[in-house]
């Protein structure tokens, strides 16, 4: 599998994009081979395509949840969960931006709790929060696997989730305007990580938007194999995949 891409974190939620022969030809060529496709509401879980190789995780957002954004709630997850409906509980986590944290953090951790009883791991949204997350991870989940999608933490963070068992996701976030090389260098080091584009599929109309998003990835490996080897990085990529999701 040691050349291929894979998409840890996307929201493939418009069926007739994933029929677009453009797109599956860019994929094809692209060497993309895996999508997890991350269930915001109950319809994203029969996504499918007969080329594409896509798998679901779902989780209850700390925001879109208490806003009834979502058509599931925490029985429906714990549901998907027993019926291997899923691999991975999320996206779940903590957001500063709302003033519901105590919500949030029970939220959170039921969560945690569903993930624990089977076996998966927890796919993390985290907005300025790291260090709380880490708190309750460490403290009520110590043997929690985490994989921290569209990660935008510094050294000391990445320092501080290294004592857990955390996975990092590589996405445009850590690619804008504040690009930081330490933090960059700092997730090659840890030999833990993946990428995503976590792309929302129903909010684009033009393939070639959806496209231009995928080579984003193809211009984040060139970027960092000026730092690692481009086969190590994409053999790191696929046993980080396969670790965390116990897949491949
Ligand atoms: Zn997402």
């Amino acid at each position: 599998m040691n050349n291929y891409l894979i998409d840890a974190h996307c929201h493939l939620n418009k069926q007739e994009l994933l029929n677009d022969e453009q797109l599956l030809s860019f994929w094809n060529t692209h060497n993309f081979s895996l999508f997890i496709n991350s269930v915001i509401n109950k319809s994203d879980l029969i996504i499918k395509h007969n080329k594409l190789q896509i798998r679901h995780i779902a989780g209850l957002h700390p925001y879109l949840f208490f806003e009834k954004k979502q058509d599931f709630d925490l029985e429906d997850l714990f549901y998907m969960a027993s019926n291997g409906d899923i691999i991975g509980i999320g996206e779940c986590g903590l957001d500063k931006r709302f003033n519901n944290i105590n919500d949030q953090i029970s939220l959170f951790k039921e969560q945690v709790a569903i993930a624990l009883e089977f076996n998966l791991p927890i796919v993390i949204h985290c907005v300025g929060k790291y260090y709380e997350i880490a708190k309750i991870i460490k403290d009520n989940f110590p043997k929690a696997l985490i994989l921290l999608h569209g990660f935008t933490g510094n050294k000391e963070i990445i320092q501080l989730f290294n004592k857990l068992n955390t996975y990092y996701s590589i996405s445009f976030r850590l690619f804008n305007k504040h690009l930081n090389i330490e933090t960059l260098l700092n997730i090659l080091k840890t030999e833990q990580y993946v990428f995503e584009t976590d792309i929302e599929l129903n909010t684009f109309t033009d393939i070639d938007d959806v496209i231009s998003k995928y080579q984003q990835v193809n211009h984040f490996i060139n970027y960092l194999s000026e730092f690692q080897n481009i086969d190590k990085i994409l053999s790191i990529q696929s046993k980080s995949i396969k670790s965390i999701f116990n897949i491949l």
